[in-house]
């Protein structure tokens, strides 16, 4: 019996667009780090990353990192988050680098890599503006990087990275990849040596690429919606990704309930499961679906998933372990019996809807141990 609610996995297609980020990044002597952490770190799929040509493996979460290197995974791993000194001798142990910003903390790695006889690689963030992570003040960057350079005799100072367009919404514009090139540069001149790793953002710095401006000395992404959804740079740049697969994931639900229902709640309205106030428009009686789905599995935004199978369905709203869909205008279920003969019904109890998900979604649909992962 199949369980649902269910997200399949097509690892093919995983690999298809690891492998097509690969090629347009190395074109342009990049190397690619596949960053999992969107779905969850699910080791089967960071294997594709790695054999669609990710060099390296990236999250933000130490216990990814430990599932992929478990699963024999073996290229490098690099925690994304920098680091808390109360995990600094889990770090050593599970990541074979990390983002960093804070000298107490590079201390706090340096002396956990000693006690346990293993270097560790350093990639130190510079600020550029999205005011996430970073180093804002030049004095201080170079000042941290003479440190773990010349101090701090367990890390090894692999590179600088960069990121934007998480919390600031800031673009990785021309302009501000410039600016990171340039600090690159100076921290190169402050060590007197190259830098192995400058790192120049995420997926959306591709855009640099698709442009023909991304500055030479960059030589890693750490890229993972555009290989796990391949939509952002599609939707909000409008480049032009149909060499990617849009549809790795997809989810399915079951509908429990189908029925005619008045769209306007029929009572005194007061606020909703969540506190909140809602507001409705009446659109007479529509016939209404409810998949057994909710908050829970998806996160707290319905918006974030979009019904694509069978077409023409539309969420009206979503409580825990409830996402109610009109169905008015859903098109009929196609059948197909062993002879192949295709017959259409309408839709009825029991039945199956399929969503596309967005990134938010993905990272909780991926966590949520009643959603059942399955590779097609
Ligand atoms: C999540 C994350 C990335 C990857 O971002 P995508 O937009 O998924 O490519 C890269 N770098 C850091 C520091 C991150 O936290």
């Amino acid at each position: 019996m199949t369980c649902y609610p269910r997200l399949e996995i097509d690892l093919d297609k995983l690999e298809h667009n690891a492998r097509e980020v690969v090629r347009l990044c190395s074109a342009s002597g990049i190397s690619v780090t596949g960053v999992i952490k969107g779905m969850s770190g699910i080791p089967e799929a960071a294997a594709r990353f790695v054999s669609g040509g990710c060099v390296r493996i990236a999250s933000s979460r130490l216990d990814q990192l430990e599932e992929v290197r478990a699963f024999g995974i073996d290229v490098p791993t690099e925690l994304l988050r920098i680091p808390m000194i109360s995990e600094a001798d889990r770090v050593i142990r599970s990541a074979d680098i990390s983002l960093n910003s804070e000298l107490a903390v590079l201390k706090a790695l340096n002396q956990a890599a000693g006690k346990a006889g293993k270097r560790h690689g350093v990639i130190l963030m510079a600020e550029m503006g999205d005011l996430r992570e970073g180093i804002w003040d030049r004095e201080e960057l170079m000042e941290t990087a003479l440190a773990v350079e010349n101090d701090l005799e367990w890390l090894d100072l692999k590179g600088v990275g960069m990121n934007v367009g998480c919390t600031g919404a800031v673009m990785p514009t021309a302009e501000t990849l410039e600016k990171f090139s340039k600090i690159a540069a100076a921290v190169e001149e402050k060590i007197g040596r190259p830098l192995e790793i400058i790192s120049g953002g995420a997926t959306t710095s591709i855009s640099r690429l698709f442009e023909g401006d991304m500055p030479e000395n960059i030589n890693d992404l750490r890229v993972g919606e555009q290989i796990l959804l391949a939509w952002d740079l599609d939707r909000f740049m409008n480049y032009d990704l149909s060499n990617m697969y849009q549809d790795i994931f997809r989810l399915k639900a079951e509908i429990i309930e189908l029925k005619e229902k008045p769209t306007y709640p029929i009572g005194t309205i007061g606020f909703d499961a969540f506190g909140h106030i809602p507001t409705f428009t009446d659109k007479g009686i529509r016939k209404r679906a409810l998949v057994a789905l909710g908050k829970y599995d998806f996160g707290s935004d319905p918006g974030e998933i979009t019904p694509i199978d069978p077409p023409g369905i539309t969420i009206e709203g979503a409580s825990s372990d409830h996402t109610i869909l009109d169905v008015e205008d859903a098109g009929p279920v196609r059948l197909c019996d062993e002879n192949g003969n295709v017959t259409e019904r309408p839709l009825a109890v029991g039945d199956i809807v399929t969503f596309r998900v967005n990134y938010a979604a993905l990272v909780y649909l991926t966590n949520t141990p009643e959603v059942e992962v399955a590779f097609v």
